[in-house]
């Protein structure tokens, strides 16, 4: 067990928050599971809906197999042991979405089997985190009861669609961890390819599992509030069960084994159901299944298909281009910002790049609401501009107004072209500042005298000198001029 790393204070002491993840990640496959019907998300009511999918009487399911390789693919991105040997089990109960009665899932022996994961913290602090288990498992349909006053339909568009279950120890001990863990997993299998991340269209989902202790007891009763369909809302349903179960128990109460949904207009859980146990399911072997069995081979070519992973580039980040943790996470979270990056950043001061990448791209992108793929400026022409800081062609501050002429469309030219078009060369010629600077001193008396008691007044002569000059000259150039005719060590 980890030690207690972050605690709770209730009004009669200190609580432990114990949460574990099911995330449901639904496989990029343009097929289902076990049939040939779209798993593509937005068709009408019951059009992907074969015979196999509506559990038509002698009906069989087929595997598919580009779903079983999307699995084992994950798996490797999640550092797991893949199973070369796994089986589907019959997971029994009722629902009117789902035809068959009985969902088919893996049980004892899932196609994954244990991982760990890196899981970066706001405060720069990672935390490795267990996985228990990736298992194949189809989803149900959807039951719609708003359409009608004295009538409920279903449609079994999503019945059968592939999904992944992705289960993490009960590793994770607050609400910033857990959000951050779902967080990471949506980058792992967006890196992959093995699922979109696409939370609003319902490909990924979480059961969020959530219990309380005192520091150094034994696992407390958990709760399960199910299908929390965003990272935030995962944030709040641990935040208010672990309040809410302190109060319980601090109260004398205990807590039940439940099965909650989350309301997001109160920010509350509320009842769904009382849990039931695995043993309720009464899951046995899918008859109509053969056991999943494959080649090591087959395994060791998927993980030689792998892309770089996000956890290897962000390593790469610090110590090919100097980056900071954090801003190697940043970049690295998300593969069109990382490509984005290093086509910025080669054969060039790779923090330089960073800075100009995450901060100024990053932020007036963010402002006008727009992804990477859309940015006004090209790697290659961000790529330019910062030749034209280092080759001291201009100074990092005219930079900047280049940048903005560049992001809103004023010039469409390259950078080179724009600061000659607008006459925004860097005056390195000391004479024409030394020109600039002694009529400033001539003109300014009073703040000579002042300069010279306290020297960082020297400020406002800078600020003087560019002005005049339109912030075309070279800073370090007037600070040197200014420091000698001044008098200033
Ligand atoms: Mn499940």
């Amino acid at each position: 067990m980890t030690e207690p790393r972050k605690l709770l204070q209730g009004s009669t002491g200190d609580w432990e928050v114990v949460v574990g993840l099911e995330v449901h990640a639904q496989v990029s496959s343009t097929s289902k599971l076990f049939s040939g019907a779209s798993a593509e998300y937005g068709a009408g009511p019951n059009e992907n809906v074969s015979l196999v999918d509506a559990a038509m009487p002698g009906m069989l399911p087929v595997i598919n197999k580009y779903c079983v390789e999307q699995a084992i693919r994950t798996g490797l991105g999640l550092n797991a042991k893949i199973n070369l040997w796994s089986r589907f089990d019959r997971k029994n109960y009722f629902y009117p979405d789902l035809p068959q009665g009985y969902q088919i899932s893996q049980f004892k022996d899932p196609i994954v089997g244990e991982g760990e994961i890196e899981v970066e913290l706001d405060g720069g602090e990672t935390i490795n985190v267990g996985i228990e288990r990736l298992h194949l498992e189809q989803d149900a349909g959807k039951s719609i009861h708003d359409l009608a006053p004295n009538a409920s339909y279903v449609d079994l568009n999503r019945s059968g669609v592939a999904l992944m279950e992705i289960v993490s120890k009960p590793e994770l001990r607050s609400a910033e961890e857990g959000a951050a863990y779902f967080s990471k997993i949506r980058t792992i299998v967006r890196y992959l390819g093995t699922c979109d991340g696409n939370m609003e269209e319902g490909s990924m989902r979480a059961d969020v599992n959530v219990s309380v202790r005192r520091p150094g007891e034994p696992l407390g009763t958990r709760t399960e509030t199910k299908n929390v369909n965003s990272i935030r809302f995962t944030k709040q349903v641990i935040d208010f069960e672990a309040r809410r179960q302190i109060e319980v128990l601090e109260a004398g109460g205990t807590i039940d084994q439940e099965t909650l949904l989350f309301d997001p207009k109160t920010g509350e859980t509320r009842t769904m159901r009382s849990k039931e146990d695995a043993h309720d399911y009464r899951y046995f072997p899918d008859p109509d299944l053969l056991p999943l069995e494959f080649d090591q081979a087959w395994v060791d070519e998927i993980r030689a298909s792998l892309p770089e992973l996000p956890d290897a580039k962000k390593h790469r980040f610090m110590d090919e281009y100097g980056l900071s943790p954090y801003d190697a996470l940043v970049l690295a979270a998300d593969q069109q910002k990382a490509a984005f990056f290093e086509n910025v950043a080669k054969t060039r001061d790779g923090k330089l790049a960073a800075n100009w990448v995450t901060g100024d791209l990053f932020g007036a992108l963010n402002k006008d609401g727009l992804d990477i793929a859309d940015s006004p400026i090209s790697a290659k022409k961000l790529g330019q501009l910062i030749d034209l800081i280092t080759d001291k062609t201009i100074s990092g501050k005219i930079a900047k107004d280049v940048f903005a002429l560049m992001f809103d469309g004023e010039e469409t030219g390259d950078p080179a072209e724009i600061v000659e078009k607008r006459g925004l060369k860097q005056v390195t010629d000391t004479g024409a500042i030394e020109k600039v600077v002694d009529d400033i001193i001539a003109a300014n008396p009073k703040q000579v005298e002042q300069v010279k008691e306290k020297p960082k007044t020297m400020g406002w002569f800078v600020g003087q000198v560019m002005k005049e000059m339109q912030g075309k000259a070279n800073p370090q150039a007037v600070n040197e001029i200014l420091k000698k005719k001044l008098g200033i060590e």
